[in-house]
């Protein structure tokens, strides 16, 4: 068989017989893109916006496809969490942040990256050894990261998150609950979570100097992030206006555009020396 052409993954190709031929055949390049290191680590810094400004970084995958150049995550892992694949994906992410951490340039710098988990990990029994394993093999502590789980994913399944996340925190991870607004967690059960960040969605981040709620929603979210003792940080933070708006209102951390788009990992240590 020749190579098809892309034009999107999920696309209908009339080359191949039936749509499981074309989940088959998505399977197949994302585990050949694993094995022949086309995935590639980018990190998006996140700067305080108060007090000490220590150094964290998002990791956020690429797809450095051969045919279709740099893919971003949202046309592959919404298709990786329905196959399961993502804990796979995981766990090539996890390693290469760790990889990265073990660096000479990186070792000796206090940093935290965040690793974005999915549903499909809050499932499987074996991530805690699995993850602990690759920080021994790499010599990095737990601490330098911080594991990030959307609200929505918790409440999938509240009680299975709960426990994976006790184990997770016990294990030393710092944890964040990602995506925070959109996923209808109760105050109640909040409290509950051993998590040491909020992070606030970026629809409502983007939306708060225009007419509406979302500046609100920003700021009763601050506060209640202070009120139960965690960390707060607004994601899609675009403009300088609204980065302005979140320090006064006393947030914590921010992360996007405005600050920084995802850099690939190599050129992370540079920006971070520019800022002084
Ligand atoms: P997320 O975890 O909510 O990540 C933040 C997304 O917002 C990233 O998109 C980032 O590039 C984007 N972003 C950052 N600053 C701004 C901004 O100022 N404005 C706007 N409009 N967007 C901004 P990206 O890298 O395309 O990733 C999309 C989603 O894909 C992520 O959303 C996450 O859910 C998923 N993802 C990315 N990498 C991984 C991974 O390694 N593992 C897993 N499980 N999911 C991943
Ligand atoms: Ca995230
Ligand atoms: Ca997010
Ligand atoms: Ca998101």
């Amino acid at each position: 068989a020749g190579k098809r052409q892309l034009s999107g993954p999920l696309r209908y190709d009339p080359a191949l017989d039936s749509a499981s031929a074309q989940t088959l055949s998505l399977l197949t390049e994302l585990r050949h893109a694993v094995e022949h290191h086309e995935l590639r680590l980018y990190l998006q810094p996140k700067i305080a916006l108060h007090g000490q400004p220590g150094l964290a970084a998002e990791a956020l995958v690429r797809w450095q496809h051969p045919q279709r150049g740099l893919v971003p995550p949202m046309e592959f892992i919404p298709f990786a969490e329905q196959t399961g694949f993502v804990r796979q994906l995981t766990l090539w992410m996890f390693e290469e942040v760790c990889r990265w951490l073990a660096t000479p340039a990186a070792r000796h710098l206090p940093l935290r990256v965040s690793v974005n988990l999915s549903t499909r990990d809050l499932l499987d029994p074996e991530l805690c050894h699995r993850l602990a394993a690759l920080l021994a093999r790499y010599g990095v502590a737990a601490s330098a990261l911080c594991l990030e789980i959307t609200e929505s994913a918790i409440m999938d399944d509240p009680q299975r998150a709960e426990a994976m996340l006790n184990r997770l925190s016990e294990h030393g991870f710092k944890l964040s609950i990602d995506d925070f607004g959109t996923g209808y967690s109760s105050l109640a059960y909040l409290k509950r979570l051993p998590v040491d960040e909020l992070k606030i969605d970026k629809s409502f981040v983007m939306g708060m100097e225009s007419a509406g709620d979302d500046a609100l929603i920003v700021r009763s979210t601050i506060d209640l992030a202070h009120n139960l003792g965690l960390t707060v940080v607004a994601e899609g933070v675009e403009t300088q206006a609204i980065l302005g708006h979140l320090r006064s209102l006393s947030c914590d951390e921010a992360q996007g555009y405005a600050i920084s788009k995802p850099l690939p990992a190599a050129d992370y240590l540079v920006w971070q020396t520019r800022q002084g």
